[in-house]
């Protein structure tokens, strides 16, 4: 009996289906260092990803079960549960919401602070295989994830991410033909599809005002490789002023130079 020609387009995978199989390799060697790791500090991976949660808070009032069960996208049950065990491990403490006193919000003890630390660690065999990846490689897959996040994100599937691609400071293709095309206001300073941030802590959404451009208009120039012309933003290529310190704009630009999220 002939074999099937694995070519044609009856038996081939279509692309999705290629690039999902190997994204799910990927997972599988997360998945793996991520059970060793915690296992070896005696945590599952969820509760080592719960105090690497918290650790990342940016929110004033702290965080609660519920909103950790949101940013993991997990059930409350299983946060609960988590939340419970790290409690009676030490990691983590629960403390009476000053602003409403029904509301519980976690904080991370000393030693919980140390084990969010190691828990924040990307797998180092991951990391050193994009390393391994030509610099325009990894840009280009770097944009291909941005869109798949902010796909899924839209569908209710993630979190919602802080992302440049729905930064109100964020102005795509501002500085077209350069090794840097776009343009981060905040920073003040072109930045290319390799410095693209998936969790900028300085990133405040776009489209919440007439002064900003809508979050479907961003993305749309952003693929479509045109600069947000009628807004003109990032012609003066400054920070908005008086928003930020600019200690807070140091810290950005460092980490750019070296992008790791
Ligand atoms: S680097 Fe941060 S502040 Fe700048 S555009 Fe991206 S998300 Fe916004």
């Amino acid at each position: 009996m002939p074999r099937p020609d694995p070519t044609s387009p009856a038996h081939a995978p279509t692309t999705a289906q290629r690039v999902v199989a190997g994204l799910s390799k990927v997972a599988l060697v997360f998945r793996h260092a991520q059970w060793a790791a915690s296992r070896e500090r005696g945590l599952t991976p969820t509760q080592a990803q719960i105090l690497a949660v918290v650790a990342g808070n940016r929110e004033p009032r702290g965080m609660g079960v519920k909103a950790v069960a949101a940013q993991m996208a997990v059930t409350m049950a299983t946060a609960s549960e988590a939340v419970g065990a790290l409690v009676e491990k030490g990691l983590l403490r629960k403390e009476t919401d000053e602003a409403d006193g029904r509301a519980v919000v976690l904080t991370l003890t000393a030693r919980g602070g140390r084990e969010a630390a190691r828990a924040s660690e990307w797998p180092g065999a991951i990391v050193e295989a994009v390393d391994a990846m030509p610099e325009s490689e990894r840009a280009t897959l770097l944009r291909g994830l941005v869109g798949m996040v902010r796909s899924m994100q839209e569908r209710g599937m993630v979190p919602t991410a802080r992302m440049c691609v729905e930064c109100r400071y964020f102005r795509p293709n501002e500085h077209p033909g350069q090794a840097k095309p776009h343009h981060c206001q905040f920073i003040g300073a072109p930045i290319g599809d390799a410095d693209l941030r998936l969790d900028c802590a300085e990133m405040e959404p776009t489209g919440n005002d007439a002064d900003t451009p809508t979050r479907a208009r961003l993305w749309e120039v952003f693929v479509n490789g045109q600069p947000l012309d009628q807004y003109g933003p990032g012609r003066n290529g400054r920070a908005r002023p008086g928003v930020r310190a600019s200690m807070l704009r140091r810290a950005v630009s460092e980490s750019l130079k070296g992008t790791s999220s």
